[in-house]
C-alpha cells in the first residue's frame, strides 16, 4: 500500500521529548559537552538531558512502517462513507455526469474507494507537511530552501 503514502518522501527527523513525547524541545545551550553531547530542555515536563536521548521519528520510515495504519484509515474511511455519504456522492456524480443511469452499486463502490484513498493520502500528506514544519522551526531552519540571506 505504498502507492497512497507516495514515492516522493523527504528523510527529515522529527525529535521528541523521550519522557513525555512533546516536541517542545529547546536547546539550552549552543556548546557541546564534554561528552560532545548537546544539552536539550523540555518545555513541557522540564526534562534535561541531551539530544542523543531524545526520540527520533524519522519521516520516511515513519511513514513507510505506517502503510498498514494508513490502509486501515482507508478501509475505515470507506466504511463510513458508504454508510454516511453514498448517497450524496452518487447524486453528486450523477449530476457531474460520472455516474451511469440506473446506478450500478460496483462503479459507485469503487468511487468511495477512490475517494477514501485520495482523502487519507491527503490527510498522511498535510500531517507529514506539519511534522515537517514544526521541526523545521524548532531547528530553526528557514522555511523554504534556497531564500535564506546570503
Ligand atoms: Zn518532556
Amino acid at each position: 500500500m505504498s502507492e497512497i503514502v507516495g514515492a516522493q518522501q523527504t528523510a527529515a527527523q522529527a525529535y521528541f521529548c523521550p519522557k513525555c513525547g512533546s516536541p517542545s524541545l529547546r536547546q539550552t545551550s549552543k556548546f557541546v559537552t564534554e561528552q560532545n553531547r548537546l544539552p536539550v530542555h523540555c518545555d513541557a515536563c522540564q526534562w534535561d538531558g541531551d539530544q542523543s536521548q531524545l526520540a527520533v521519528a524519522p519521516f520516511k520510515h515513519e511513514f513507510k512502517s505506517d502503510d498498514d495504519i494508513a490502509q486501515g484509515m482507508m478501509t475505515d474511511l470507506r466504511n463510513v462513507l458508504a454508510k454516511t455519504a453514498a448517497v450524496t456522492y452518487g447524486r453528486f456524480l450523477l449530476k457531474w455526469g460520472f455516474l451511469d443511469q440506473p446506478i450500478s452499486a460496483v462503479q459507485l463502490a469503487h468511487y468511495m474507494d477512490s475517494i477514501a484513498r485520495a482523502v487519507v493520502k491527503t490527510i498522511i500528506e498535510t500531517r507529514k507537511a506539519m511534522a515537517e514544519e514544526k521541526s523545521r522551526e524548532r531547528a530553526g531552519v528557514p522555511r523554504a530552501p534556497g531564500t535564506q540571506d546570503r
